[in-house]
Parts: structure tokens; sequence; C-alpha cells
């Protein structure tokens, strides 16, 4: 079992979940263990959810690290953040977009709101590249579209066709249907074509 945020990436890399160098660059940067409650600190670095507070967790990270490798953020890219929850997923994706480019993360519980944005001010280089919304991410964010790329940490029956159209086209959607992670890509305005991997579990996107 992992006991350092190092021994959880190279856990992640041996399971084959992680291969992407930015990708494991941002997970060793990136320390979990500052975006879990202070009592679940020394459990940050198992491969596990870990409760956060108001019915939420903050996500496996094997689950992270898959959902990101199928996204594969780019340096320069505005990708859409949705169910921010602790902000570690956000942090992570703040780190591989670079300087250039910009996290819009909606949560819509304020009291998790409000710790994800005190976990991420702990990350003066990170923290200029993240706004977090307040909000219900269902609807997407209009204010900031389009996106490069849009993932969601938290499951629906469908995708919403808000999120589609906030898409730029040859961007990539990956979010969480049901017990599935699916993969989006917007080939043009009408096309998308979908890929589905089986055997997931997520708390539910809660529409307001
Ligand atoms: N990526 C997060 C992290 O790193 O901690 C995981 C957060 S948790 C698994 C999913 C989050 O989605 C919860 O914080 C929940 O409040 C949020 N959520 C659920 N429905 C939402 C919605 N419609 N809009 C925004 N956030 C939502």
């Amino acid at each position: 079992m992992a006991t350092t945020n190092d021994e959880l990436a190279d856990e992640l890399i041996k399971g084959g979940y992680l291969k992407t160098p930015t990708l494991i660059e941002a997970f060793r940067e990136v320390d979990r263990a500052d975006f879990v409650p202070e009592r679940l600190k020394k459990d940050a670095y198992m491969n596990v959810p870990l409760p956060i507070g108001f019915d939420q967790t903050i996500s496996q990270p094997l689950t992270v690290a898959f959902m990101l490798e199928l996204l594969l953020p780019q340096p320069g890219e505005k990708i859409l953040d949705i169910g921010t929850g602790s902000g570690w997923q956000a942090a992570l994706l703040a780190h591989t977009v670079g300087d250039k480019g910009r996290v819009i993360a909606v949560e819509r519980i304020q009291e998790l709101k409000e710790m994800a944005d005190r976990h991420i001010a702990g990350y003066e280089d990170l923290k200029d590249r993240i706004e977090i919304i307040l909000g219900d991410g269902s609807k997407g964010y209009e204010e900031e579209a389009p996106y490069d790329k849009i993932i969601a940490a938290a499951a629906a029956d469908e995708i919403s066709p808000a999120w589609k159209e906030q898409l730029k086209t040859g961007g990539v959607i990956v979010a969480p249907v049901g017990a599935s992670v699916v993969i989006i890509n917007k080939v043009d305005a009408e096309k998308f074509e979908t890929k589905e991997y089986y055997g997931f579990s997520f708390v539910p996107l809660i529409s307001d």
C-alpha cells in the first residue's frame, strides 16, 4: 500500500492506469493529501475514494488516472471540470494545461466549492489557472464556452446536450454515464463518436 504521493503515482503507473509523462508529472506534483480532510491525511495515498463531507468523495485515484488518460489534456487548453469536489482533479488538470491553459471547474455545493478554493490557494503556480464556479454543471458553463475538453466526476443517465454544444469541434468529453465511463469525440456540430468503458462507480450528477 502506498504511503507517499510518489508511491501512489508509482502504483498507478505499475497498474497501467497512468502512462503519459505530463500526467505522471502532475500526479507527482499535486499531493492528494492536500485535498483530503485533516483526519484522513494518513489514508490519502490509498487507491480508494475518501469522504470529503456532504455525502461526497474525492475520487479513487485509478479512476481519475483512467479518465485523464482518456481526456489527454494538453498545454494551452481550456477545460471544463464538472463536479469539483475537493479540487484535486482540477489541480491535476491545471498542472497539465500549463500557464497558457485554463480550468473552469463547477461545483454545486457551496461548502465544497469554498473548500476546493482553499486547497487550490495552496498551489501558487496553479491557482490563477483555475476558476471555480458555484452552480449546476449539468448545464455546462455557457459564459466561458467553447471548451477544448470537458470532464465530469459525477454520473448522469446521459451526456448533457449542453456539454456537447459547449464543446469545440474536434474536442473531447470524458464523463461517467451510469456505471460506465464514456469518451465522446465531437467530429462536427451534428456528429459525435462514442466509446464506452464498463465497470465503475460514481456519485450521481444532481441537476438543480
Ligand atoms: N473530482 C473530484 C475531486 O477530485 O475531489 C471528485 C468529486 S465527487 C466524486 C463529485 C462532485 O460532483 C461532488 O462534489 C458533487 O457535489 C458534484 N456534483 C454533483 N452534481 C453536480 C452538478 N450538477 N454540478 C456541479 N457539481 C456537481
